[in-house]
């Protein structure tokens, strides 16, 4: 197990250059092992069965795909790729001609033109004539080789071996190459789409507090709006501000205030429990959404919390200090609308403060 993992990780390492991209050099060195097999294989074949001369062209490409699978260490990932499309198109065209048409060998020719398409970094142009060229290529060796005889006039056993082991070769390959690029497109999606969620939930985040902000607030409200015909539809709207804030900021410096809007926040989140929810409106104001009881018991609910908070010791630091809040609720009463419904909240919060504070004015 740890032996593969190290292979694994061999396969997967970075490229040195950082203008290029590790996939085309993973698709490269998993191609260039996996024909490195290959070639193996075919060198047994070919001695075994007594055809020498491609016996020693399958070993010379061995030696081929050994140099191309150390290049991709080097930060040669594009001169390697036109290394492997050289060789491949290189030996192809010496097989057909050593061994004839019927061992299909010139089948490795498409897995050629998926590999090149996929870790080339040109433009559509350039695939586009190499993949013209490539089918232009197969038609001059099938033409070629049924005007030129072929070496060796292979015996049919060999032949349906070899036919085996291209054919299933081919297919491989073209499975490895594209099963990796899949892959890493996979990948490059799904880390996209949380990178997205995570953008999406920072927008809607007040950073200091963590609480849902201004917007996801509003956004929240439009959509429990929908709801409004069901039976058992509440909707209070409450804003809340802490009382002589300043002070704090003034006194104990911006910090301070800091920690005790974060601390302030965790105390109306706990309450707020799944009556609702409590969003950061904005400085030291929150907006109090419930949406499971009517006006009156909201306003008992608030009233419990202005008690809550007034009895609570915030802290920063060595510093301690009490502080109050001041609420202006209001019922939505199915007529006007959420901005009125707000403005209203706004208008009644004014009213506690000029009313002398911490208190809830319904
Ligand atoms: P009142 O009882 O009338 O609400 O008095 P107040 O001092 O709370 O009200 P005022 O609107 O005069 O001051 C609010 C202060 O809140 C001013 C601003 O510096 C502070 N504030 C707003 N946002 C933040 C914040 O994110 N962090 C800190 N530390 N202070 C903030
Ligand atoms: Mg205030
Ligand atoms: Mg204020």
């Amino acid at each position: 197990m740890a032996l593969v993992q190290k292979l694994k990780n061999f396969i997967m390492m970075d490229v040195a250059d950082e203008n290029e991209t590790k996939k085309a050099s993973v698709i490269m060195r998993c191609s260039t092992l996996f024909l490195y097999i290959f070639f193996t294989v075919q060198t047994v074949v070919l001695f075994v069965t007594g055809y020498p001369m491609a016996a020693i062209v399958s070993m010379l490409c061995l030696v081929g795909y050994i140099a191309a699978f150390s290049m991709t260490y080097q930060g040669y990932t594009i001169l390697t790729q036109h290394f492997i499309e050289l060789l491949t198109l290189g030996w192809v065209a010496a097989f057909v001609a050593i061994m004839g048409w019927d061992c299909s060998y010139q089948h490795m020719i498409f897995s050629l033109m998926l590999f090149s398409i996929l870790t080339s970094y040109r433009n559509f142009l350039y695939k586009a004539v190499f993949s013209a060229f490539l089918c232009i290529f197969r038609l001059v060796l099938y033409f070629y080789i049924h005007f030129h005889p072929a070496v060796y006039t292979v015996d049919k056993g060999t032949m349906y071996l070899l036919n085996i082991i291209n054919t299933f070769s081919t297919f491989l390959l073209f499975f490895i190459i594209a099963f990796l690029f899949s892959k890493d497109s996979m990948e490059m999606e799904e880390k996209l789409v949380k990178y997205n969620k995570k953008i999406e939930k920072l927008a809607k985040t007040d950073a200091l507090t963590k609480l849902p902000n201004r917007r996801d607030a509003m956004e929240r409200i439009e959509k429990l709006l929908k709801k409004s015909r069901d039976v058992d539809f509440y909707l209070d709207i409450a804003i809340g501000d802490i009382d002589y804030f300043k002070k704090v900021n003034d006194t104990y410096g911006h910090e301070a205030g800091d920690a005790v809007l974060v601390q302030m926040a965790e105390i109306l989140k706990n309450d707020m429990g799944d009556e609702g929810f409590v969003a950061r409106w904005g400085g030291e104001e929150f907006l109090f959404v419930f949406t499971t009881m009517n006006g009156d018991d909201a306003a008992m609910r608030l009233n419990d919390l202005k008690t809550k908070i007034s009895q609570t010791v915030f802290k920063y630091n060595d510093i301690t200090m009490k502080l109050t809040m001041t609420f202006g609720l209001e019922e939505y009463d199915f007529h006007n609308s959420i901005d009125d419904v707000i403005n209203s909240a706004d208008e009644k919060l004014y009213l506690g403060k000029t009313g002398g504070r911490n208190q809830v004015v319904f």
